[in-house]
């Protein structure tokens, strides 16, 4: 149905991979897979993992995803009429030039953000709505777990239990451990600048600011997981949601970390680490996040390191039929039975199935439709159940009041 290209050969790439493989196999949705990256070796052990695992053959290219005369050249030898962007935010706009000018349909998993300040913003891809329409071209935005899938639940909630949801707490609990004293369980330049970035919030119409990690609350996470606590942050998806959500007053996303991971963080901001201006070393420029990142563990290497499991899902309160509901919509993932499947932990599965899963809507033709797009914008209901099919089940349960 779709001649299907994946950038980027990461820890989520990986997962896009198995799981693209996966989908065609099983329902045809891909007709042919290249995955391009900017290292080839990368490419390579992942297509060997996908041939050993489902016996398909996937294509691999070696590709430098800011030059768009290179990508070009790429979509158009390969005929790919879909890109499923899973490189770093900062190739975003690259990638969306390079399928305007060949007219590939697009999609992605976090929000371009400028390499020189950690602005995590959607102007600058809801700016090419209007090149997208013109071209006849749908580009997704944010199909991940969250952004993502936590878009998809509230829109399945609004859809089938509330009239209108005005409080929206989103929460992302890893109740995982892989036994290091600090990592990342994905990109760490891009975790670690979302994650000491200002938090902020939505309320009565404005948005309110908060230091980074200063607040804090306890979550009683269900399936045995217990009580942990989530620090508020700001999360790409709260921009979009704030605008799609009829009757919004009050959107929060929140995230747990360990007491090690606070206390790394902390000390790493305190010395200078985390600083994403250049600053000289001995006669060079030297970015500190960025040697940072280059001494602390590949995220891809905590696969066999990393067990228990992750929940993330929203808590919405709203109006049904004028009488006050909550609903609580999660999914509970196991990162060793992601290790098991596809040889990478929950963190870059639960981010790398949703992303398959756009891509399959948009190959299908059930989220087609010219323009730029969030999540929520499109029907639910085609994707909630593919995700149940491809190893995301979702529960949504309704809330006493008291909790
Ligand atoms: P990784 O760092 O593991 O992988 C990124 C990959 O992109 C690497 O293979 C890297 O190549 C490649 N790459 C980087 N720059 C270029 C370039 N200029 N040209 C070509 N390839 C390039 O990151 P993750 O897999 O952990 O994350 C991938 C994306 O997923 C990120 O954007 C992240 O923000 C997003 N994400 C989204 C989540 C969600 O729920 N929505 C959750 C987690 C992540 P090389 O191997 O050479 O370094």
């Amino acid at each position: 149905m779709a001649n299907l290209l994946i950038i980027g050969a990461g820890g989520v790439g990986s997962v896009v991979a198995h799981k693209c493989a996966q989908a065609a196999k099983e329902s045809g949705a891909f007709d042919k897979i290249v995955l391009a990256s900017r290292t080839l070796a990368r490419c390579r052990a992942i297509a060997g993992s996908v041939k050993e695992r489902l016996g398909v053959d996937l294509e691999i290219a070696e590709v430098d995803a800011d030059n768009v005369p290179q990508l070009c050249e790429l979509i158009r030898r390969a005929k790919s009429d879909l890109v499923c962007n899973v490189a770093l935010p900062y190739q975003d706009l690259h990638i969306m030039d390079a399928c305007l000018e060949c007219g590939a349909n697009y999609l992605d998993t976090a929000n371009y953000e400028p390499l020189d300040t950690a602005k995590f913003e959607y102007k600058w891809q809801w700016a090419y709505d209007d090149r997208f329409r013109e071209a006849g071209l749908t580009a997704l935005l944010g199909s991940g777990f969250d952004p993502g899938v936590t878009n998809v639940f509230a829109a399945w909630v609004v859809k089938h239990e509330l009239d209108e949801v005005n409080v929206l707490d989103i929460i992302d609990c890893n109740a995982g451990n892989h036994g290091q004293a600090f990592a990342t369980n994905f990109n760490p330049e891009i975790n670690i600048r979302e994650v000491t970035a200002r938090g902020r919030y939505w309320e009565h119409g404005q948005w309110v600011e908060t230091d980074p990690l200063s607040w804090s609350m306890d979550y009683d996470f269900p399936d045995g997981i217990g009580k942990k606590k989530c620090y508020l942050m700001y999360h790409e998806e709260l921009e979009s949601l704030a605008l799609h959500l009829p009757g919004l007053v009050r959107a929060r996303f929140w995230m747990t970390f360990s007491d090690s991971y606070i206390n790394h963080l902390k000390v790493l901001g305190n010395v200078g680490m985390t600083r994403i201006d250049p600053v000289k070393f001995h006669g060079q420029e030297i970015v500190p996040i960025q040697f940072l990142a280059a001494l602390l563990p590949d995220p891809a290497s905590l696969g066999p390191l990393t067990k228990g499991r992750t929940c993330i899902g929203d808590r919405l309160e709203g109006l049904k039929d004028g009488s006050k509901k909550i609903f609580y919509i999660y999914n509970i993932c196991d990162h060793e039975a992601c290790y098991r499947e596809v040889g990478s932990q929950a963190i870059s599965y639960t981010t790398g199935v949703p992303a398959m899963i756009g891509a399959k809507m948009i190959a299908e033709g059930k989220w087609k439709k010219p323009g730029v797009w969030n999540m929520e914008q499109f029907d639910p209901d085609p994707f909630m159940h593919d995700l149940n099919i491809y190893g995301l089940p979702w529960k949504c349960v309704a809330v006493d009041e008291k909790n």
